[in-house]
């Protein structure tokens, strides 16, 4: 899951020193590229904004039900810029930026070429 993913990577770094209003900012203390990223929970019935809070890594609605119709379901949705109206709802998940093309890759090929698979019921 993507959510659990982003826990991940907070786990030792919180980045607490990159400043929220910039899109990506080098983190002062792990020097990691740090992308802010936010998020807005809605409704799925109404589309009403909710207050968003991450739990256990992933993002959900502070109230579980939504004040405005009482259902339970919600959209998370990505916002390229945050505002002064959406900050009351949003939360901010700095994700770390890395390039792991290469190495994702590398060890799927690696995976493949290991692997004393056979497919038994072509034989
Ligand atoms: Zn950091
Ligand atoms: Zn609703």
């Amino acid at each position: 899951m993507r959510w659990s993913n982003l826990l991940g990577f907070n786990k030792k770094c919180m980045h607490d020193n990159v400043p929220i209003d910039a899109d990506y900012y080098y983190c002062p203390d792990c020097g990691e590229l740090i992308e802010n990223q936010w998020y807005l929970v809605r409704c799925a019935s109404c589309g009403l904004k909710e207050i968003a809070t991450i739990k256990n890594g992933q993002i959900i609605p502070a109230n579980p039900f939504c004040h405005n119709c009482g259902a339970k379901g919600y959209i998370v949705e990505r916002i390229e810029k945050i505002d002064c109206i959406n900050i009351n709802y949003a939360v901010l998940v700095k994700q770390i930026v890395r390039n792991e093309t290469d190495d994702y890759t590398q060890s799927w090929v690696d995976a493949m070429q290991t692997s004393n698979w056979q497919p038994k019921l072509l034989k």
